[in-house]
């Protein structure tokens, strides 16, 4: 049996009794849907082995090739199954860890992302560093045998829910832009960390501020050495733009398809101009298809090229036109929430939280300047 079908199988199979209803949980702008379902979920999946599949054997893993890793992505999405809460751990950190970490590192951090035990947050932007992420002016220094850290981090996605969190923060006294800067594993819920919810256009809090007031963690909690957080920094982000989101067009048919029937219900679809965006809108998710299939051949010959950028500028331009369409197509009802008890639809909420696509991950601009500069090889 190959893994796509194991995994098909497998899924057909757990999301039945108290996961049956978790289907379609926690999509986008609907993360605060069933959270401790969702973690519940979450452990399931890690007990059968179906988190982490890239990694190694020894902490969890499966060894899986990338190609079966996305038909992993794919079948999880057309099964309907509940978004990851598990996903900064296992898409993020753990590859950092796993490349970059000491052995006791990996022993320590990778079995609890696998299992789903411990959730993760990423502590890089703040208020004047986000896409000049050089700007961190969060400081930390040796304090007896801690990291003591002292600082404020925005938009830290999902930290009311972390156990801990990846802070990139300046260690060298006097030091700017890349250099002095090291990356810390800080656990929350400690004295030291306030975490204040940030309403989003959705009307819930995906994201959050967090205040580092004295926090503290064990001075072992760094990766690499002090100085050396830039160059993880960015490991980290290559990964945020890769192998991840390569199964991904799949969900992103489901809603296609949702759309395409709200427009059947109101006569959307008989508008021409309408029409001629749902066609065009089908068409270039064939095409994000085709260049998720060129990536996953440039990712497995080695270095992740230009088609990771293209990719993450390609998709999330889609998707928030994809929202604009979803609006679109509801005609004046999707102007306003239904009756009491007044929630948006997920087509409301699709268009609403896809607003955020072209700015987390390096915003659209952010990825022009990088196939500009390193592919086109314009000047800076
Ligand atoms: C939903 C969501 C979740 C997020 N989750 C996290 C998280 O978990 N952890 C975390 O650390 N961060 C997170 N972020 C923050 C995200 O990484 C930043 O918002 C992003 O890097 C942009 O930074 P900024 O908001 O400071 O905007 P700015 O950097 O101030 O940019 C403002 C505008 O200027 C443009 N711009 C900036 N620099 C240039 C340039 N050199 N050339 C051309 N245009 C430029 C940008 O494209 C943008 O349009 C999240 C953001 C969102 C929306």
């Amino acid at each position: 049996m190959s893994l796509r079908e194991e995994a098909r199988a497998w899924l057909e199979e757990n999301l039945t009794g108290e996961f049956a209803h978790a289907r379609g949980l926690g999509g986008p702008g609907r993360e605060h849907e069933g959270h401790d379902v969702r973690l519940a979920w979450e452990r399931r999946l890690g007990e059968a082995g179906w988190t982490c599949l890239g990694w190694p054997e020894e902490y969890g893993g499966r060894d899986a090739s990338l190609a079966d890793q996305v038909a992993f992505h794919e079948e999880y999405a057309r099964a309907a199954a509940p978004a990851r809460v598990g996903h900064i751990g296992e898409g993020l950190i753990g590859p950092t860890i796993l490349d970059h970490g000491t052995d006791e590192q990996k022993r320590r951090f990778l079995p609890p992302i696998q299992r789903g035990e411990e959730l993760w947050c990423q502590g890089y932007s703040e208020p004047d560093a986000g896409s000049d992420l050089a700007g961190v002016r969060t400081r930390a220094h040796l304090d007896g045998g801690d990291w003591v850290i002292t600082g404020q981090k925005v938009w830290t996605s999902l930290a009311h829910v972390a156990d801990w969190c990846f802070v990139l923060a300046r260690t060298e006294p006097g030091s700017t832009r890349h250099r002095g800067l090291s990356y810390l594993l800080v656990p929350m819920g400690r004295p030291g960390i306030e975490v204040r919810p940030i309403r989003q256009l959705t009307g819930t809090s995906e994201f959050n501020e967090v205040f580092f007031d004295g926090a503290r963690t064990a001075a072992a909690n760094i990766l690499g050495a002090p100085g050396d957080g830039w160059r993880i920094a960015m490991a980290t982000l290559g990964y945020e733009r890769g192998a991840s989101t390569l199964g991904q067009q799949i969900g992103f048919r489901r809603e296609f398809a949702e759309v395409v029937a709200t427009a059947r219900r109101t006569g959307a679809a008989d508008d021409p101009v309408l029409r001629d965006r749902l066609v065009r809108s089908w068409l270039e998710l064939e095409i994000m298809r085709l260049n998720a299939l060129r990536t996953m051949t440039s990712l497995s010959a080695g270095e992740p090229g230009p088609e990771v950028s293209i990719g993450k500028l390609y998709w999330s331009e889609w998707h928030r036109r994809l929202g604009e369409l979803a609006q679109a197509v509801q005609g004046r009802a999707g102007l306003v929430a239904d009756g009491p008890p007044y929630e948006l639809n997920d087509l409301q909420r699709l268009y609403l939280f896809s607003r955020a696509d072209t700015i987390y991950a390096g915003s659209s601009e952010i990825q022009r300047n990088i196939i500009a500069e390193r592919t086109l090889g314009l000047p800076k």
